[in-house]
């Protein structure tokens, strides 16, 4: 239940509006918690580090900063087989995975994260 911050009635949770005075209802922030709740951090991060992108799916989360989840793990796709040639490319890879890492954390605690 959501209630009305002008008039106090109680609204459905996916309501917008109120259904007596018509006033625009605060959207929770329960869908976002609910979708990452019961999942471990750690895990998140680990899958992360492992190969990115994996650790924002096994958390549900379907893109970050415009990019899609399977964009991450492309772009990993495409960091391993360039790294492969140009070492280089694999410390940077190695710098993203550990940041990626922290933000699925952040995230799956129900954080922001800083992506
Ligand atoms: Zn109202």
């Amino acid at each position: 239940m959501v209630f009305c911050p002008k008039c106090g009635t109680e609204n459905k949770d996916d309501s917008k509006f109120c259904v007596k005075c018509g006033a625009p209802l605060p959207q929770s922030k329960k869908v976002e918690a609910q979708q990452v709740s019961g999942k471990s951090p750690i895990i998140a991060a680990i899958l992360n580090f492992i190969w990115i992108g994996l650790g924002y799916l096994y958390l549900g989360i379907k893109e970050v900063r415009g990019i899609p989840a399977f964009g991450y793990v492309i772009i990993g796709l495409v960091l391993v087989i360039i790294g492969f040639f140009i070492s280089p490319i694999r410390i940077i890879g190695f710098i993203i995975s550990v940041i990626l890492a922290i933000d699925a954390y952040q995230k799956a605690k129900g954080e922001k994260g800083f992506l």
